[in-house]
């Protein structure tokens, strides 16, 4: 991906196996936010190929890549702060872009709505917080909202930057357990600086370092990369 010439990934080949959580590391500039940006279409590659669920997405356009069931979670402004859980799952569901609209035609009833708006609520442990208003909820638990709003959207693959930034032990224990039942049924690709998450919770890592891949595999093996070491770690 070049901008104006200069190049922020370059000859990237980055495969996700369907079922894994899988992280992409690396320092600052590395180029991280920039293959986000390529697989959910913000970006438009210069050169190369993107494929999804065997299919050739390299000039599809966001909306239509999400309907493929290759969904990014957006940060925490994505929730309204004024609706209650509920209702920001509602809206989730009924959003036009997403998969719900099948889900709403095939049972056009409100009690369906808030059953499946129920489930997600569930999914991600906030039952006893569904008629808060998101305003009111820790910071932990607005990010897990806000994966339970991509949830609403049915996704195949999920996309996480950095979930875990800016929370506390106990919040990162929950949104590690959160994604490791997501990756049950589902693809996880994201991007962490938490060394310790990773290695917790990664089946596979990938390091980016300067727009190229430094290293790939098991946490183990990409942490004894002396490329790595060196790039990264500054050991
Ligand atoms: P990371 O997410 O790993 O920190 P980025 O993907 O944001 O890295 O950035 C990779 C490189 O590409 C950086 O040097 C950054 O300055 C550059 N870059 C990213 N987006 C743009 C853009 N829209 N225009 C120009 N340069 C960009």
């Amino acid at each position: 991906m070049e901008f104006r010439g200069f190049v922020a990934v370059k000859d990237v080949t980055l495969s996700v196996n369907e079922g894994s959580i899988h992280a992409l590391i690396g320092p600052n500039g590395a180029g991280k936010t920039t293959v986000f940006n390529l697989l959910t279409k913000f970006l438009t590659p210069t050169r190369g190929q993107i494929v999804f669920k065997g299919a050739d997405i390299t000039r599809m356009k966001p909306a239509e890549v999400a309907r493929l069931g290759l969904v990014r979670s957006f940060q925490i402004s994505a929730v309204f702060p004024h609706l209650t859980l509920l209702d920001n799952v509602r809206v989730a569901l009924q959003r036009p872009s997403g998969l719900a609209t099948q889900f709403w035609r095939s049972s056009n009833t409100l009690a369906a709505l808030d059953e499946r708006a129920m489930e997600l609520i569930d999914a991600v442990n906030l039952s006893s917080y569904a008629d808060l208003p998101a305003t009111e909820l820790s910071y932990g638990r607005k990010r897990a909202l806000e994966i339970a709003t991509t949830l609403a959207l049915d996704p195949a693959m999920l996309l996480l930057d950095e979930p875990m930034a800016g929370m506390g032990h106990e919040d990162i224990g929950r949104i590690s357990d959160l994604i490791r039942r997501i990756a049950r049924n589902r693809t996880v690709l994201m991007v962490e600086h938490n060394l310790n998450v990773v290695a917790d919770l990664c089946d596979r890592v990938t390091v980016l370092a300067r727009g190229e891949i430094l290293s790939d595999g098991s946490y183990d093996t990409v942490s004894r990369d002396p490329r790595v070491r060196e790039a990264y770690m500054g050991t």
